[in-house]
């Protein structure tokens, strides 16, 4: 199975003009998994993703079904929709608070294969650096309760990999925004606390061109496989995990004493007292009422893996992380907007992605020869209008409820998450701790809670 390790970096992809690396690999869109596309349908999960670094192999529960056959003549209590971190963290939250619940679990492809599974393995903060927008937007009560949020979130993650000893290769380690401008480095100083400044973060990190750098506590992993292992507790637990199965469309049924909910899937329909989507970016497609909003917008990310020519094995700038928040050339948007399809590359990108490593270490570290390339692979995430979760009841629909669009911070949101959410409904409140400002029905709001 794979890990992080030394030699191999992972950079996340920037959708810029290809320069000097462009030569070595086609510039238009191709398909690393070298498979030839089936029925795709339109904002759905592709049938036919690209291969990830992190999914090969892929793992022993990548395409179970739990029973042979879609349980249909079952009324199950919940029906989770995507086997994510998300719906992962969910299942594995309810059914660790009463075993006799029963769960299904539906997955248009095999577990854990969207953005939990192809991602660039960081598990760390960093989204508190906006607390001073929050502030002005939320108060200082809901910002410090998301910023809360957040470092409790990376660290529940740490804790559950150690105390299930998930082999995922999880390493604690000194992570880093890297500045290139004064302008951005100084409004990121001004809310944290550890900063390195001019020369002192250039020794530190050893990268002549940066103005500054500030550092925090992070954590790298693979993240296919801490997603797996959720699962596979919320497996021995009673889960009924269904992959290789889409779900195509909800109806909420309504009963004499009960509402309850049909899911309708490419191997027939099943039924739930409640129905949670974990459906990140394909959230839209499934549910109209969420299409209409437009408050969900499905984008796709990009991300490469690299060897270094250099030995790097006893070089400690690899045994750090880091992120550029301003790296000049990138367009800081990593994306490309409005798009489903994980089944191809974008070229220009994945040229951009093999060739960055050399330019930010140096040729010192990294070495003189180009990288050599391990896989490139996309995966879809889901944005928000202020880069928060939609998690809580989907309003005026009974029994219906969604943790989705992590906003490409699925790592540090999703866990905690998934335990309010859980708290939601199964006590019917969300907990104290809860920022209102994450509330699902802000989508019909315009954006604000
Ligand atoms: C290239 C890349 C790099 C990233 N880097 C990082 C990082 O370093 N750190 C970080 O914190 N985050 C990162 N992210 C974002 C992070 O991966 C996501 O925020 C997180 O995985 C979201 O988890 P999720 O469970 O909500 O969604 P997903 O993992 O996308 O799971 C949703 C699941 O729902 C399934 N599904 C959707 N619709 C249906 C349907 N109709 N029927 C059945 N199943 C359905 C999908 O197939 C999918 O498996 C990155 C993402 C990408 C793509």
């Amino acid at each position: 199975m794979r890990s992080p390790s030394f030699v191999e970096a992972l950079a996340v992809g920037s959708l810029i003009t290809p320069t000097a690396w462009a030569a070595t690999i086609p510039t238009e869109s191709y398909s690393p998994s070298g498979n030839n596309v089936s029925v795709h349908l339109d904002g759905f999960p592709h049938p036919n993703p690209t291969k990830s670094y992190w999914q090969d192999p892929p793992h022993r529960i990548a395409s179970l079904r739990s029973t042979p056959d879609l349980p249909t003549d079952q009324l199950f209590d919940y029906v989770i929709i995507g086997s994510g971190v998300t719906g992962a963290a969910t299942a594995f939250k309810l059914l660790s608070r009463n075993p006799d619940l029963s769960v299904l679990m539906l997955e248009a492809r095999t577990a854990a294969s969207g953005a939990s599974g192809r991602n660039g393995g960081h598990c760390k903060t960093g989204d508190y650096k906006k607390i001073k927008q929050w502030v002005d937007l939320y108060g200082e009560d809901e910002a410090l309760k998301i910023g809360k949020l957040e470092q409790d979130c990376v660290s529940d993650v740490r804790d559950f990999v150690h105390r299930y000893n998930v082999s995922s290769g999880w390493r604690d380690v000194e992570t880093a925004d890297l500045y290139y401008t004064q302008d951005e480095f100084e409004k990121a100083a001004a809310v944290v606390e550890t900063v390195f400044r001019g020369q002192e973060a250039r020794d530190h990190w050893r990268w002549p061109e940066i103005s500054g750098a500030v550092t925090y506590a992070g954590h790298t992993q693979n993240p296919y496989l801490t997603v797996c292992a959720m699962l596979e507790l919320g497996l021995e637990k009673g889960l009924n995990l269904q992959t290789n199965t889409m779900a195509l469309q909800l109806t909420q049924v309504s009963g004499p004493s009960d509402t309850k909910w049909e899911v309708k899937t490419d191997r027939g329909t099943v039924k739930g007292s409640k129905v949670v989507l974990a459906t990140n970016g394909f959230t839209p497609a499934l549910h109209p009422g969420f299409a209409a909003t437009r408050f969900l917008e499905p984008v796709r990310n990009q991300a490469t893996a690299v060897r270094p020519a250099a030995d790097t094995s006893q070089n400690p700038v690899f045994r750090r992380s880091q992120g550029y928040a301003d790296f000049p050339g990138a367009s800081g948007d990593y994306v490309t907007r409005n798009l489903t399809d994980d089944s191809v590359v974008d070229g220009r990108i994945a040229a951009y992605l093999r060739g960055v490593g050399r330019v930010t270490y140096g040729h010192r570290h990294w070495g003189e020869a180009a990288a050599a390339p391990v896989a490139d692979w996309t995966g879809i995430v889901c944005r928000t209008p202020d880069g928060l979760p939609v998690v809580g009841a989907v309003p005026r629909e009974h029994g219906l409820w969604a943790a989705v669009c992590m906003n490409g911070h699925g790592m540090a949101w999703a866990f905690r998450s998934a335990e309010a959410l859980v708290e939601m409904m199964v006590e019917g409140a969300a907990p104290a701790w809860f920022p209102e400002p994450f509330r699902a029905d802000r989508a019909w709001k315009g954006g604000r809670h």
